[in-house]
């Protein structure tokens, strides 16, 4: 019964069937942290570190850095922290990593590929997270963005150990790292999807034009496909499998990835809160079928209409 939502503030995300799913906050500096903690944040799923870069001349200093991360982390005591590595590219440009005469910047050398490109600045970010990491006591997660192939899973997975880190994962936004996702969980510690980018890539629709934003829809089953294809990979190789786009702060749609394999979501603080209560209305088996309902259609539009319609007549 919709009628019975809970609207717990706070509290583990829990499932009607006591199937836990943790509920984390995406951020973009340490000030938000306290922000995100009163909103029930179960810890962070997404940082990301471009404010750092922003503006600046050059990349901040393995000491500046630190400061932030060990800020970050201090507020997350015992608790789960994803970081991503600096994603610098395509919307998010720097000058002084980026190409900005590139034609097709989210086709080009932007997230790892940038950070290949010039392998200091991801081994200065990477020591400062590992140093931050060894004067606190939450558990960081560290991955890299915009991963499309095996081979760049190893080299980020292989550096990040190097450096003294120990989980290492990667987010999967583009549909290559989806569609061979089993391959890259056999390397990677866990796997963050990011609907937004991957989205934008396997819509083939730029995030930030206008005239295709209704392209721009995660509720795509072609998107909830790859999903599940994450989901899937996952669940055989015992790898947890978040989701830290835009979508997990869709209520519905949140409650359809749990069904498709995903095993934590992350979203912007203030999303929390809406989709804790959804999530408890419904078991892990429900979410599992309104997953099958969501993949069965042949759009965004009809994909939520079915599953609008499928919970309307679940018990
Ligand atoms: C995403 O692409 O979904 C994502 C979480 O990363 P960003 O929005 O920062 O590109
Ligand atoms: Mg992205």
């Amino acid at each position: 019964e919709r009628s019975t939502r809970t609207s717990a503030l706070t509290g583990a995300g829990m499932m009607a069937d006591g199937t836990l799913v943790p509920l984390l906050a995406n951020l973009g500096s340490a000030a938000a942290a306290a922000d995100a903690v009163a909103k029930g944040a179960e810890g962070v799923g997404l940082f990301r570190t471009e404010f750092l870069f922003l503006d600046q001349a050059e990349a901040p200093t393995v000491e500046a850095q630190q400061a932030e991360y060990t800020a970050l982390l201090s507020a997350f005591a015992g608790r789960k922290v994803v970081v991503r590595a600096l994603d610098a590219g395509a919307d998010k440009p720097l000058s002084f990593l980026n190409d900005a005469a590139e034609e097709n910047p989210a086709l080009g050398l932007r997230g790892l590929r940038a950070l290949r490109a010039n392998e200091q600045i991801l081994r200065d970010q990477l020591t400062a997270l590992a140093n931050a990491a060894a004067v606190t006591d939450a558990d960081l997660w560290v991955m890299a963005p915009m991963v499309s192939t095996v081979e760049e899973t190893r080299y980020f997975t292989a550096l990040g150990r190097e450096l003294g880190l120990q989980t290492l994962g990667v987010m999967v936004e583009v549909p290559s790292a989806a569609l061979l996702a089993d391959r890259i969980l056999a390397d990677a510690d866990f796997a963050s999807i990011g609907t937004n980018d991957l989205t934008q890539y396997t819509l083939a629709a730029d995030r930030l034009l206008g005239s295709v934003a209704a392209f721009q829809d995660p509720w795509h089953p072609a998107v909830l496909r790859l999903v599940g294809e994450v989901g899937r990979a996952g669940a055989a190789l015992g790898k947890p499998v978040g989701v830290c786009g835009e979508a997990a702060a869709d209520p519905l749609l949140a409650v359809v990835l749990v069904g498709l394999g995903v095993t934590s979501l992350s979203m912007s603080p203030a999303a929390l809160a809406d989709v804790r209560g959804e999530l408890a209305l419904y078991s892990l088996e429900q979410a599992q079928q309104f997953a099958a309902v969501a993949l069965a259609a042949n759009s965004a539009f009809e994909a939520k209409a079915a599953v609008v319609e499928a919970l309307s007549d679940s018990p």
